[in-house]
């Protein structure tokens, strides 16, 4: 083929038939929570870290928006504009004026509704995925706030890495990491509903401080932990384990207080910190090394205190062409 024959093809003859990318579950090393603000939301300071648990988003040619999910608890990921995924690729279309036709497939492996982040995971993968599939080329800075009007973790799925999360988690700076951690997580049966978390945090507050003891002028403006971030820089599991936090683990204990025997039980088999993930119901467990974390499992799974024990490592990269 010559030059001039290359230049009569149609525009679509050099896209994709399929892009696949490959999206980190996150746990919050730390998760500082101010009070309720006017407009409803929380100010936070949190630390996202993102680990090698995977979902997997491919994109292919469609009419219209339609979406296929497979793998682990597929049957309970919804398949209609509701999915995060379907609202990422509209997103980007309507940014563009475009049309979304796409076939977006999910192949899931983070646990659904257990404080990893997956849906917020599978916007990320489909916001790269489309953008590519349909040849964009959107700037880096455009999709990250396409990212944040989706959802306030969808940021840092893009990211990857370890980054800190302030305003509602969405505005990231990258923490500098030293080393590689081990970790273990303990799935629930079940998920909780993120904002259900946040309803119960508050009312706690209210319960310890009184009428508008969970309000923006009576809770410290949350901020990040300079231990935790000595800890990571330096690749220090064991400071970092001491030095774990989420403000919602109070809230999450209180809706399901058997979380209380999983993260016991993980402790007593040797877990140099642990904490609930996010908004739960999945715990986290930092292990010194990776015999340590494969005990923690087996510890885990031999207690009967969750669904499923999962064990990696982190930090990964973000949202990945695969
Ligand atoms: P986060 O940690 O960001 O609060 P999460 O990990 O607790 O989120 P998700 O797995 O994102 O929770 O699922 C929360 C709810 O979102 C699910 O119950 C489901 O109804 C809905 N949802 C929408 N899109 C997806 C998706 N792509 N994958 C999983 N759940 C999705």
């Amino acid at each position: 083929m010559n030059a001039s024959e290359s230049v009569l093809e149609p525009a679509s003859a050099s896209l994709p038939d399929s892009v696949t990318v490959r999206v980190p579950a996150k746990v919050n090393v730390q998760l500082a929570v101010g009070g309720r603000r006017a407009d409803g939301f929380h100010a936070l300071a949190t630390v996202f870290f993102a680990v090698g648990l995977w979902d997997t988003v491919t994109a292919r040619p469609g009419r219209g928006v339609t979406l296929t999910v497979s793998g682990r608890d597929a049957d309970v990921v919804p398949t209609d504009d509701s999915n995060l995924a379907a609202r990422a690729a509209l997103a980007l279309a309507a940014h563009h004026g475009v049309e979304a036709n796409v076939a977006l497939h999910i192949d899931k492996d983070i646990p659904v509704a257990g404080g990893m982040a997956g849906g917020s995971a599978d916007a990320a993968a489909a916001l790269l995925a489309c953008d590519v599939l349909w040849g964009l080329g959107t700037d880096r800075e455009t999709l990250f706030g396409l990212a944040a009007d989706l959802g306030s973790d969808v940021p840092f799925s893009m990211h990857g890495g370890v980054a800190l999360g302030e305003g509602r988690g969405e505005r990231l700076t990258p923490v500098p990491v030293g080393g590689t951690f081990h970790w273990v997580f303990a799935v629930a049966d079940g998920g909780l509903s993120t904002p259900a978390v946040y309803g119960e945090c508050d009312r706690l507050r209210e319960e310890a401080g009184g009428p508008g003891g969970a309000d923006e002028s009576r809770v410290p403006q949350p901020s990040a932990d300079a231990a935790l971030l000595d800890a990571l820089a330096s690749g220090d599991a064991a400071a970092l384990g001491a030095a774990l936090g989420n403000d919602l683990q109070p809230a999450a204990l209180s809706l399901r207080p058997a979380l209380a025997r999983t993260l016991r039980a993980g402790t007593e088999a040797g877990a140099i910190g642990a904490l609930v993930s996010g908004s739960g119901p999945t715990c986290a467990f930092l292990a010194k090394d990776a015999g340590a974390a494969a005990a923690v499992a087996a510890a885990l799974v031999k207690s009967g205190t969750c669904r499923e024990v999962r064990l990696t490592e982190g930090p990964v990269p973000g949202a990945t062409l695969a």
